[in-house]
Parts: C-alpha cells; structure tokens; sequence
C-alpha cells in the first residue's frame, strides 16, 4: 500500500512532537501578533506566546468557538493582510452570520497536500479517475477534493453535486474508478442505479471517499457491497480545513491524522480538562500551519477517541475514531442545524400542545427525513380529528419558518414524553 509522504507519515514519536511544538510556537506567535482577538485573550489569561515551552503547553491558550468566529465575521480573524489571501470560503450560516475562512497560497498547497495523502491512504493513485460528487462553490468540499487529487496525479472528473442520472452516465461512459461525495448521496445513487436497471458490473468503480455527514458502520457496509467498492471515511472542519484533517486507509481502522499541520486534544465538554488517550470526548484541534486562518484550541463539538499505536499499514500518525455524534445539542439533517432549543421555544407559542416532544432523524433511500413528535395538552385529547391536523400543519409551517426545514409532525398522548431528557431528545436513526 503506498504512502503519499513517507516523511511525514511515518515520522517517530518524539519527532513528531518536537515538530508540533515549533509550529504551535510560530502559531501562538501569529495568531498574538496579527489577530486582536487573540491578543486580548491572552491578555485576559495573563499569558504570552512565550508561556509555550512544551506541547502540555497548549492547555493554557485560550479555546476558540464558532461564535468567536462569527463574531469576528466576516475578516477579523484573519491573520494576515488580504492581499495575501488568495482563496476564500465560507459556510452557509442560513440563520445566523456565516464563518468566512481565508487561504494564503501555503495554505492551499498545505491543503492539496493533505488532501493528496487522505485520497493516497485510502487506496487512490494516478491511475484513478476520480469523480468528485460535492459542491463547487463557497462550501469547501468540492475544490478542496479536487486539487488534493489532482496534486496526486489522478484524472479529476469535477461533476459536482445534482443531476443524480447523469451523474451515473458520466461513471459509465468515462469509467471513473473513485467516487468522492456524502455516503447518503451514494445511497441515493445506489437505489436510482436501482430503478434504471444499472448493474454496479456496469461501473468501474473500486473506492469511494465519503464525508460531509456521520457513516454509519451499516451505510458503509450497504455502500460496499451494493457497489462492489471499499467505502472510506474521511474527517475535516470546514473553518479549519475540510476535508484534510484525518482519513482512513484501507485497513479502516480509524482516520490518520495529519499531525504535522493539527494538533489534537480530546476533552471533556463539560470540565474542559484534557482526557487521557483512548478516552472518548470532545475533539479540540489546533492549526499548526495556518497562515490565513490560524485557529488555536477550536472546539469541534465532534465526539472521538484517539490512539497513537501505530497501524498495521506503516503509518505512525494518530488515529481519531469516526466522528458519529456531537457533544452540543444539535442535528444536521439535510444540511441544516436543527437545535432543540429553536424546537422548544416554537412550541410554546402553540396552543394545545405542551413543549415536549422528541426529534427522530431518519434515513430512507439515502434520504434525511426528521420526525418531531409533539405531546398534545390534555384538553386536546378526544378532539376532533379535523383539528388535530390542521395543528400538525401549524406545527409544519412554524418549524420550516424557524428551523427552514418542514418535519413530519406525530402528536402523541400527554404525557406520553414525560420520560424523554435533555440527552435524548434527539434520536439519530442514521447512526447505528
Ligand atoms: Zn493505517
């Protein structure tokens, strides 16, 4: 199996760490100097750049929030002047200001680098026709797939998401070998492959990068043999670089880091204390060559564990276990946030229906459906049936109103959610 950087991939230990710890000086260095944010934290804490003398170190910065970045919405955060940013990115941020990241030119190659070794470690090489299935756009995932493959000197097929028919065409007629998208978009693939009577014997394809959303170990297992492929999963934050931070190899024993640009901590979310390895928590990542956007400390909301035994395919980087829940309470289906809160506070604007209730995510045929069970007041109860719909629909219209997605609504007898907690008022089906 090869190994797209051998130097860095394979690095020792105290290797590696001392070269984590330059960076992560010249980091602290950039982000106090260039960033007022960080300034002022630092002088909140009472620390200098100078106060990080080990990699331990690293426990006395500051955190960094998505909210300290829509804050500083939509430059402020940057680090360098902007003509020294020749990219930028942003996410979608429907209801609230978007994160805005700027790439220097050392970030986009560091960038396609690490992409280049992700796609490598999974089993891509230059004989690849890769397909890339995600977005070209503001959203990262496209371009940054995109360059990673090209740098490893694979055939790009830049089709970008929708138009799902001709999508399969083109794996057929330029016999693309990899697939490159979200494994629900793969799933859906898979059952339109299904209603056009296309045997996957018909396609070439042998690997496929997912990411963008939680794989389950049963979508994968469905994706592989219904495709005849090897399904990796792959890791990123698109405010930090994504994809490009962690992916699979072949093995698929959890996804190498790449140490040497990401320095990653696993805490507890509710002490902030740093957990011991093999300890499942919160991922808290640092960049650690960032020029645009350096980011110390980012809490990720991601849940994992990490180990540093090296794999059996001759990498010596950490790996981090697929990311499958999140530590805040919060959903993404279909692309969009869905908090709890926003759902409890709709609710009690609503006659006749208590704020209780519980929200099922689902996945058919590679579709997110979300179902919110809502408890009825009791006076509700032996009602006509003619109300109970028209308050489904009322129920309908206030969460796409809020939330910008219209769920399934299920009223159920008072009472009936008395025992649904804070913990679960999220039931994610898509994760098994
Ligand atoms: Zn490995």
């Amino acid at each position: 199996m090869p190994i797209w950087n051998k130097e860095y991939e394979r690095m020792g230990r105290p290797e590696t760490q001392q070269l984590q710890l330059e960076r992560l000086q010249m980091t602290v260095n950039r982000a106090y100097r260039n960033v007022p944010f960080y300034h002022r934290k630092f002088e909140q804490l009472n620390i200098v750049p100078e106060d990080v003398q080990s990699l331990e170190d690293v426990r006395k910065l500051p955190f960094t929030t998505k909210d300290d970045l829509r804050d500083g919405y939509p430059y402020e955060m940057f680090a360098v002047p902007m003509r020294e940013v020749v990219r930028i990115h942003s996410s979608s941020g429907a209801t609230s200001k978007p994160i805005v990241v700027g790439y220097t030119r050392n970030d986009l190659e560091h960038w396609a680098e690490l992409v280049a070794r992700v796609m490598s470690a999974a089993g891509v090489t230059r004989d690849d026709v890769v397909q890339i299935a995600f977005d070209y756009g503001l959203f990262t995932g496209g371009f940054g797939m995109h360059y990673g493959a090209e740098k490893l000197g694979a055939s790009v097929i830049p089709v970008s998401s929708g138009n799902t028919e001709r999508q399969i065409q083109i794996m057929q007629d330029f016999r693309s070998t990899a697939l490159v998208g979200t494994p629900s978009y793969a799933i859906y693939m898979i059952s339109l492959m299904d209603k056009l009577g296309i045997p996957p014997a018909a396609l070439c394809l042998r690997v496929g990068l997912f990411g963008g959303e939680p794989m389950s170990e049963k979508t994968r297992a469905e994706i592989e043999s219904r495709l005849g492929i090897i399904a990796t999963d792959n890791y990123g934050i698109s405010a930090l670089m994504w994809p490009g931070i962690a992916g699979e190899c072949e093995l698929k024993e959890g996804l190498h880091i790449n140490e040497d640009h990401f320095l990653v901590e696993v805490i507890d979310p509710d002490t902030l204390e740093v957990l011991p390895e093999g300890s499942e928590g919160e991922l808290v990542i640092t960049t650690l060559t960032k020029e645009g956007l350096p980011m110390l400390r980012y809490r990720t909301h991601d849940v994992s564990r990490i180990t540093t035994e090296p794999c059996k395919c001759g990498r010596t980087t950490a790996r981090m276990s697929p990311v499958r829940k999140r530590t805040d309470d919060m959903v993404i289906v279909r692309g969009v946030n869905v908090y709890p809160a926003e759902i409890k506070a709709l609710l009690y604007d609503i006659e006749h229906v208590e704020p209780q209730y519980q929200i099922v995510v689902v996945r058919e045929n590679g579709l997110d459906n979300l179902t919110l069970l809502v408890e009825l007041s009791a006076e509700m109860i032996s009602d006509q049936m003619q109300r109970l719909v028209e308050l489904e629909e009322t129920i309908k219209q206030r969460v796409h109103a809020v939330v910008g997605l219209t769920p399934r609504v299920r009223l159920v007898e008072p009472k009936t959610l008395e025992h649904v907690g804070p913990g679960n008022r999220i039931l994610d089906k898509r994760v098994e």
